[in-house]
């Protein structure tokens, strides 16, 4: 129930690692230089510094009133070319890399067999040698997922499926296995977590993907089924058994498909919403034992269950019914190559990487290993390697000023709220209720989470990796009737990203965010209230955005809104879903703006925020008249902007707008901007100017 934050890179983690790892070489090499110059990058004891506004990233040939985005990024888009193992490029991303340089520096270190590791560095240690370990990878070829091919070889009957589709569940953490089944706290009642059972099974990264019927995504299908070819051959399949097991996959996920929920329609949560007994479950898929696939996860006696979109169990079951057993046994079989596929030898991973890279995202060329590896071990032993990461990386005057900063924020937030024109009392006292329950969690954990139950060895890195996957699949099973644990983290430290929780009602900003360029203590206020200020402001929003505000101060999802003031609400974010849908992503693709609006409301909010705040630290403490030629209503708003400057390969634009939330960042600035009069008055903007149009939406 995460709502993301400023980029999309926290909701690709998991799929990084599925889909060969996500972000970032640092294209420290120069422009031009051969991709092996772009190879000496290397490990860094220590985060760089930029400031949180620079000039050099600014186009000032461009009018700001024009275009602010290109004014205030343009020279950052110059000077900063897509690396190539990448498929964008922008100031998060560019942060993420320098963390991951850090990160990687630690491992190294830890990774050397010396006396003194405690067990958890022993642990994120052996991780990162396993996965560095490119000769033993190489020499092993498919044979480290043998095993699991051999489970699904072994099935006599459809009656062995619910205990081998759990074990292949646990050990691959991944929803792409028919459903996928875990924990969460329960809708009706945040105090209590129960199980969650929803829609899953697919290959590509959405169900429009498979019913779309455009030329382009016909194409996409028609390259999809050939990588799963490719796979089935490369398990040493004949190429007439590779082709006909392949059509066997894309008819299944269609199906699935077919059954499975839009992303739009899953961001109402009453859509979600379906409270179901073992046999509710049961009956909606008659030709799958449940009781047999619970114990095998260790869940007999459990009888409180979720059932997110319960269409999508009618369909799965038409499957498990109507096909035979040996195509559910290729079905599986191409999820458990899918999955493991970045851990095995060179031509699984180019394979992977050309259909879901390459042909998907644009990506020219795979990660150096070292990049995988820190990926690898952020996402499996993250708050041991974390725990590391901060002790050098935050300090204790660093999350003071943030939290200080949240306060204002959150001071501002009450005084727009009590003055809001079209929100009445009795709305208005169950929002502040609401505001006053956010809890703030800023760095890290106050506990770090233990990880000695679970096994690494140093030469098994798939062992590695399913291990870790089935430690955490149980670690929240285990939560299951348990009371809910509100110290926790669904972020880890070294992220950089932030998030809103509807169902904990808190706000998380790791470590990893609140660092330069995002946040300077070294420059002045104005652009780091723009910045920081914004994303504190947006992250509170998320709580009143159409998604949050259905939540209450304890996180249930009840209405709190009169019917008045609901319908005033739903016509100010017509306003919002109006403009952006009107935006070209990549050719004549626009926005989906039901899709992004959660997230366009949390910019719009965040910069009211931040605005407020800011005037109030103003004068408090007033800002120098002009830094750089710039009034402080400049910087503010510049510094706002820069921390979305960003280059994006088309491909990878086409995924976005098909399943990112957020709007490109080009519109998270123009859009918004355009939106606030403060704006047009700090670059003495004329009405009627692009970014100063005449009619502005109003919601907060
Ligand atoms: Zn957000």
């Amino acid at each position: 129930m995460h709502s993301t934050q400023k980029t999309l890179l926290a909701a690709l983690a998991a799929a990084a690692i599925a889909a060969a790892p996500a972000h970032a070489q640092n294209a420290a090499a120069e422009p031009g230089l051969p991709a092996s110059a772009a190879a000496a990058v290397t490990p860094l004891v220590k985060l760089p510094y930029t400031p949180v506004l620079d000039t050099r990233s600014m186009d000032t040939t461009v009018d700001p009133c024009v275009d602010f985005y290109q004014y205030s990024c343009g020279g950052w888009q110059k000077n900063n070319p897509i690396p190539a193992d990448q498929s964008s490029w922008d100031v998060y991303a560019k942060m993420a890399q320098d963390n991951r340089r850090v990160l990687w520096g630690i491992l190294d270190k830890f990774a050397l067999q010396t006396d003194g590791r405690t067990v958890s560095q022993q642990k994120i240690g052996d991780a990162f040698a396993a996965c560095m370990d490119d000769r033993l990878t190489q020499q092993l070829g498919a044979r480290p997922m043998q095993p699991e091919l051999d489970l699904i070889a072994g099935m006599k009957s459809k009656k062995d499926l619910p205990t081998v589709l759990a074990t292949l569940q646990l050990n691959s953490g991944d929803d792409g296995l028919f459903f996928s089944f875990g924990s969460a706290q329960d809708y009706a009642d945040s105090s209590r977590v129960i199980a969650f059972a929803s829609q899953g099974g697919l290959g590509l990264p959405d169900r429009d993907y498979y019913l779309k019927t455009d030329a382009k995504s016909k194409e996409l299908r028609d390259k999809y089924v050939a990588h799963v070819a490719r796979m089935f051959r490369l398990m040493g399949d004949s190429e007439d058994d590779a082709n006909a097991h392949a059509a066997t996959v894309m008819a299944m996920e269609t199906a699935l498909a077919k059954g499975s929920m839009t992303l739009v329609e899953q961001r109402d949560p009453r859509h979600l919403n379906h409270p179901a007994n073992e046999r509710r479950l049961q009956s909606l898929t008659p030709s799958f034992d449940w009781k047999t696939y619970l114990a095998g996860l260790g869940l007999a006696g459990n009888d409180r269950y979720n059932v997110s979109q319960p269409r999508f169990f009618q369909a799965l079951d038409v499957q498990l019914r109507t096909r035979r057993l040996d195509e559910i046994k290729t079905y599986l079989r191409w999820h458990v190559a899918h999955v493991s596929a970045p851990f095995l030898s060179k031509p699984f991973v180019d394979e992977n990487f050309e259909f879901f890279r390459h042909t998907l995202r644009g990506v020219t060329q795979v990660a150096p290993l070292w990049q995988r590896c820190v990926v690898l071990v952020d996402n499996q032993l993250g708050e041991a390697l974390g725990q590391e990461f901060v002790k050098e990386n935050f300090s204790p005057e660093l999350k003071a000023k943030t939290l200080h900063m949240t306060q204002q924020i959150q001071a501002a937030m009450e005084s727009e709220i009590r003055n809001l024109d079209w929100m009445g009392p009795q709305t208005k006292t169950k929002a502040l209720e609401k505001l006053h329950g956010i809890v703030n969690k800023i760095g890290y954990p106050d506990k770090w989470r233990d990880y000695s139950a679970l096994v690494i060895q140093r030469d098994d890195l798939l062992g590695n990796v399913q291990r870790g996957d089935a430690f955490e699949a149980r670690r929240q099973l285990a939560k299951i009737g348990k009371p809910v644990d509100h110290s926790e983290w669904g972020m880890t430290p070294p992220t950089v990203n932030a998030y809103y929780d509807a169902q904990m009602n808190d706000i998380n900003f790791p470590a990893g965010v609140l660092q330069p360029p995002l946040f300077d203590a070294k420059l002045d206020d104005a652009p780091n209230y723009g910045d920081t200020g914004g994303t504190i402001g947006h992250e509170l929003t998320h709580g009143f955005d159409d998604e949050g505000r259905q939540f209450d101060a304890k996180g249930n999802l009840k209405n709190w809104w009169t019917k008045k003031d609901a319908a005033e609400f739903d016509k100010r974010t017509t306003c919002l879903t109006d403009q952006y849908g009107k935006y070209i992503v990549v050719d004549d693709v626009h926005i989906n703006s039901k899709l992004t609006l959660g997230e366009d409301l949390a910019d719009f909010g965040g910069l009211v925020l931040a605005i407020i705040a800011w005037k109030a630290e103003a004068a408090a403490h007033p800002a120098p008249q002009s830094i750089d030629g710039f009034t402080p209503d400049q910087r503010f708003f510049i510094g706002m902007a820069q921390w979305a400057c960003a280059n994006e390969r088309p491909e990878q634009l086409r995924l976005q707008a098909a399943t990112n939330p957020h709007s490109p960042n080009v519109y998270r600035v123009n859009g918004l901007v355009a939106n606030f009069k403060e704006f047009e008055q700090a670059f003495s903007c004329k009405p009627g100017q692009p970014m100063a149009p005449v009619n502005r939406c109003h919601i907060w």
